[in-house]
């Protein structure tokens, strides 16, 4: 079962656990990061990265949060070519370039306090 994103990474949408991730599995997601279920390996390592505790393996998924591991893994399954997300490094410099995907992002989901 691969590691899913759910809700708290709205709004927030750091790109910390990318720069973990030793397979390259987030891919952007209109308001967040999505984890390819077939191309995680398991490995767990993003999971502590995440500011927010948005990360989950599938099977520890908060009642609340089901409908995420669904949300995660169709938009592959329906074969769409989503963005390999960058790293936190990156996003954060794009934040600042007007009309960029970062920038426009939070002006979409204001950054959370
Ligand atoms: S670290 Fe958490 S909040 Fe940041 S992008 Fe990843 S899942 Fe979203
Ligand atoms: S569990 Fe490992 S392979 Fe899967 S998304 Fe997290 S860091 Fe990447």
């Amino acid at each position: 079962m691969a590691y899913i994103v759910a809700e708290p990474c709205i709004g927030v949408k750091d790109h910390a656990c990318v720069d973990v991730c030793p397979v390259e599995c987030f891919y952007e997601g209109e308001d967040i990061l999505l984890i390819h279920p077939e191309e995680c390996i398991d490995c767990g390592a993003c999971e502590p990265e995440c500011p927010v505790s948005a990360i989950f393996e599938a099977g520890q998924v908060p009642e609340q949060w089901k409908e995420y591991i669904a949300k995660n893994a169709d938009p592959f399954t329906a074969g769409h070519n989503l963005p390999v997300s960058v790293q936190k490094g990156q996003w954060e410099a794009q934040m600042e370039v007007e009309g960029s995907v970062a920038n426009l992002y939070h002006k979409k989901y204001p950054k959370k306090e």
